[in-house]
């Protein structure tokens, strides 16, 4: 009789985990039903509103904290820059819970970004990836003065990472090496993200979209750069 009582309550505590994890699942898995397309002119609306200084500042109230305490499904990705003044939330005019940031200086992709953005696409539901490169990014800048025959001495990971494009842009003889560095590198890891194993079949597919934009510090706008 023990025994069974037990095994009862050792089954009804397994449903209800499972059942909880279901709801948990569901919870954050609410921004699979937007698309690529609407979440990204989501973004681009909000970038709208921000440069013509009319925001909404949306979702920031205690109504929406309380609606996020059990979950998030944030719409987009956003690999950015650790630079003051391109705070992703603010410039695309979103409130909590609406994007997923991943900040570093000269926005590249690290193992723990990547693992990071793999979470949010993974298990939250987010269906599009921005990266987004800047004017006057100081890590570029830096990396154009490091990046040599030799592996860069400062900063070995940061400039490490922005290395390749600058190496593309020199080949290219751009004749504002430092700007066009820039869009290089968001190329450049835009392309390392659509290449990796984790979302290169959901890119094919169309159900993933990974795009590269720059945002210009004095008129706020955030431009799409050229193949997105
Ligand atoms: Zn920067």
């Amino acid at each position: 009789m023990y025994k069974k009582r037990l095994t009862y309550a050792l089954m009804t505590a397994a449903l209800f985990i499972f059942g909880a994890a279901r709801v948990l699942v569901a919870a954050e898995a609410g921004a699979s039903a937007i698309s690529p397309a609407e979440a990204l002119s989501r973004l681009m609306a909000g970038n709208q509103r921000f440069q013509h200084d009319t925001t909404h500042q949306p979702l920031l109230h205690a109504k929406r904290r309380e609606e996020l305490a059990g979950g998030q499904a944030p719409f987009a990705v956003i690999l950015s820059c650790s630079d003051s003044r391109v705070p992703p939330e603010l410039i695309f005019d979103q409130g909590l819970g609406g994007l997923f940031v991943v900040r570093i200086a000269g926005n590249t992709v690290t193992r723990a970004g990547l693992e990071s953005i793999d979470y949010a696409v993974e298990h939250l539901g987010t269906n599009l990836i921005m990266v987004l490169g800047h004017d006057s990014c100081g890590a570029v800048k830096g990396a154009v003065g490091e990046c040599g025959s030799k592996p860069a001495a400062q900063l070995p990971e940061i400039f490490g990472n922005i290395c390749p494009a600058v190496a593309r842009a020199r080949k290219q003889r751009a004749a504002n090496l430092d700007s066009h560095a820039i869009d290089l590198n968001v190329d450049e890891q835009v392309n390392i993200l659509k290449r990796s194993p984790l979302f290169n079949q959901r890119v094919s597919d169309g159900s993933l979209k990974i795009v590269g934009a720059r945002y210009k510090l004095r008129s706020g706008k955030v431009e799409l750069l050229d193949g997105n």
